[in-house]
């Protein structure tokens, strides 16, 4: 059984590396990520494990089935960018990992908080220069600050009870309110009580029709002035061009991000080398209020070790014909 991953990078090797292979499987790590171009490389490979910047639309997947691929094992929780109803036409079965290190992501989601509200990027940078002055440094107390929670699943509920540790009053909303959420204290409320009460709004619902850009001009405008947005979820829940219109006004105090809508072309390389071509990210960059970093939260060693560790028992279950975390397009 041949498995091509993709997009891979040294610590996607080590990490698979480190677990016993399937059955009969030989490792093929490719560097480049999937595209209509690259799908070729899985020519004869049953199995293509991909990540979250893969290009899994229709095109590329009728190229993956007509090459006899049989499984996609996403090496991710999400699955926004996959074309579901293209690869149940092509007969594909799809696998994910809907579980690996929630505290991965709700821990990176606070270093944000920490970083924008105490300056560390402008400190850290003013004192390697000698500069020791304390001018625009000044942060705030968490402890009594309320912290809206949009999304309260395994992440969003990591991040309510790290927050709740700080002394924070914590709100939330989703559609399906989370008992161990409520026992932290939490309310639950419409979106837009949350936007208009909290001093940090945290994204951590899925990507899909109905959270498409579901921070945009008129949701911003619920926001307190001077509030903190942060995003960790998955870009096109923000409306990039109206988060930068509410900083520029200064409604927005600071935002943090982690994902960013047109990420796949940029998160993951080092382009350091060329001229930045996305005019709407450079233009972010300039803010010293915002902190991106690029797709990193899920980077900790206990979650690489999870990912390689499920997506391997989903492969051999798979090939075993009693296949598990399957993503089908009703789900
Ligand atoms: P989860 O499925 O456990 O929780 C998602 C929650 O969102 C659920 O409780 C669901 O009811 C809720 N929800 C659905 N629609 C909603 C809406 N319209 N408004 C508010 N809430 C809504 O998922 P999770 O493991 O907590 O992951 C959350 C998201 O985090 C993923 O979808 C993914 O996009 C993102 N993520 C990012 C990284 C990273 O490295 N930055 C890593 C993993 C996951």
């Amino acid at each position: 059984m041949r498995i091509v991953f993709f997009s891979t990078q040294a610590y996607d090797r080590e990490s698979f590396l480190a677990f016993p292979k399937p059955q009969n499987a030989e490792f093929i790590f490719q560097q480049p990520k999937l595209t209509t171009d690259t799908a070729v490389l899985a020519a004869g490979a049953e199995v293509v494990c991909a990540f979250i910047n893969d290009d899994l639309s229709a095109p590329v997947l009728e190229k993956l089935a007509s090459g006899g691929t049989k499984l996609i094992a996403l090496r991710s929780a999400g699955y926004n960018h996959i074309d579901l109803e293209a690869s149940q036409k092509l007969g594909l079965a799809v696998a994910r990992v809907p579980s690996y290190s929630p505290h991965a992501i709700a821990e990176h989601t606070v270093a944000l908080i920490l970083a924008l509200n105490r300056h560390l990027t402008r400190a850290y940078n003013r004192t390697r220069e000698g500069d020791f002055s304390l001018r625009g440094l000044t942060g705030f107390d968490l402890v009594n600050k309320t912290v809206g929670v949009v999304g309260t699943g395994q992440i969003g509920e990591a991040f309510a009870r790290i927050m709740a540790g700080f002394g924070c009053k914590i709100l939330a909303y989703d559609p399906y309110p989370n008992q161990a959420v409520v026992a932290l204290g939490a309310r639950y409320l419409d979106l837009d009580s949350l936007l208009a009460q909290s001093h940090i709004v945290s994204l951590h619902c899925p990507l899909g029709p109905t959270t498409h850009h579901l921070i945009n001009t008129s949701s911003l405008a619920h926001m307190q002035r001077g509030s903190m947005l942060i995003n960790t979820s998955r870009g096109a829940l923000v409306d990039t061009p109206a988060v930068i219109d509410a900083l520029k006004s200064g409604h927005l105090g600071y935002l943090g991000l982690d994902v960013y809508e047109e990420e796949a072309d940029l998160f993951f390389e080092d382009l350091s080398d060329f001229p930045l071509q996305d005019d709407v990210l450079a233009r972010l960059l300039t803010f010293p209020n915002v902190i991106i970093t690029a797709h990193q939260a899920f980077l900790t060693r206990e979650a690489l070790d999870a990912i390689a560790s499920t997506t391997l028992a989903n492969i051999e279950h798979w090939a075993t014909g009693a296949p598990q975390n399957l993503v089908r397009l009703e789900a």
